[in-house]
């Protein structure tokens, strides 16, 4: 996203000295406490990596659809400028463990195939909007809705996803900033009928099956042809195609991740969007998620300002993340000594070979 100006409420809130944490902030301690430390008392700049440097174009592509600003047709090249802006910065996808720009050609292709495929939904919304959630004394939690839906019997919450969908274990996580949300907007009186995060590298396919029920596939932009093949290959015996024309049919299909070149009664029976996951708001993870902001505040507390509290994360734990993740590692003094110690320890290593 561009760059927000600071909204003149939240600035009021910094100017009386009240405490404001968003959920990334309170995300951060728990993380690392020395990556809060340099993030919110150092306020150190920030290393731009490839995950926080992607979305923001798409992000207010998505804004401008939504306001009627434009056209859908934009999504395209606001991906072309978010792999433009990486250039300009220098940074790139990882390669994966063969040396292959597998992840970078996958998300082009599936950003390419959301951007095509994308419809701008129907209704009242509003994007962006800024929620300020008084939790307690002189203690608020702010944070932005991507998108709000206002119906007659009250609101639904989206939030755009450029990330990979959520396993079992990191649904509550995830689902932290959904339940903020809804938690604001109910203190602004609103009934909170739906949350949900709008996967963008994801599609939801539904069929009518033969019993007369529909199922759902959930799929990555680019295999939803190929996750879909056995049923597709179904329906096309049902319908007299033989085993020949059948893989030929399917073979150009998944080359076009489309199903274009399929027959007209076939394709007329399978309806493709983008995955919107639902996230329900039961009273455990509101519980959670409140004990959760809780315990967050309390360590910034117990650090205080103190640079020498916030202790590291387990870094032989967690050398993933502080190499490839952490936005301070080049900042930071335990990476730099965990570092130096390994090449040390490599390079004796090395004096004991003879070759
Ligand atoms: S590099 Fe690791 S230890 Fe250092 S701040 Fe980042 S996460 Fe914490």
């Amino acid at each position: 996203m561009a760059a927000r100006e600071i909204a003149p409420e939240l600035q009021k809130l910094f100017d009386e000295g009240e405490e404001v944490y968003s959920i990334s902030r309170l995300n951060c301690i728990n993380q690392c406490e020395y990556q809060a430390y340099l993030s919110y008392i150092a306020c150190l700049p920030k290393k731009t990596g490839v995950w926080s440097a992607l979305g923001s174009s798409i992000h207010d592509a998505l804004e401008k659809c939504v306001k009627g600003e434009a056209e859908e047709s934009i999504l395209k090249d606001a991906i072309n400028k978010e792999l433009e802006n990486l250039d300009i910065l220098g940074i790139d996808f990882p390669l994966d463990r063969n040396g292959n720009p597998t992840l970078r050609n996958n998300w082009i292709v599936n950003m390419s195939k959301f951007a095509q495929e994308f419809k701008t939904p129907k209704g009242k919304f509003e994007t962006e909007k800024l929620i300020l959630l008084h939790w307690k004394d002189n203690i608020w939690i702010q944070g932005y809705i991507d998108l709000i839906r206002y119906d007659k019997n009250g609101v639904y919450i989206v939030d755009w996803k450029t990330s990979s969908n959520y396993d079992k274990k990191h649904l509550v996580e995830a689902g932290r900033q959904l339940v903020l949300y809804a938690l604001a907007m109910q203190e602004e009186g609103y009934t909170v009928n739906r949350v949900s995060w709008c996967m963008l590298k994801y599609c939801k396919t539904t069929w009518i099956q033969k019993n007369g029920k529909p199922k759902d596939k959930i799929s990555e932009w680019r295999n939803y042809i190929k996750d879909l093949r056995s049923v597709l290959e179904k329906k096309l015996s049902d319908m007299g195609y033989d085993e020949v024309d059948t893989d030929a049919l399917l073979f150009q299909a998944e080359q076009d991740n489309s199903m274009e070149c399929l027959p007209k009664e076939l394709r007329s029976q399978f309806k493709t969007v983008p995955y919107v996951r639902d996230y329900e708001l039961t009273d455990e993870v509101i519980e959670e998620c409140k004990q959760y902001i809780n315990d967050s505040i309390e360590k910034y507390h117990k650090c205080g300002n103190v640079e020498k509290n916030f202790h590291p994360c387990d870094i032989n734990k967690e050398s993933f993340f502080c190499s490839s993740l952490c936005d301070f590692s080049t900042s930071c003094k335990y990476w730099k000594e965990y570092c130096d110690q390994l090449k040390y320890k490599e390079n004796s290593e090395d004096e004991d070979d003879l070759f």
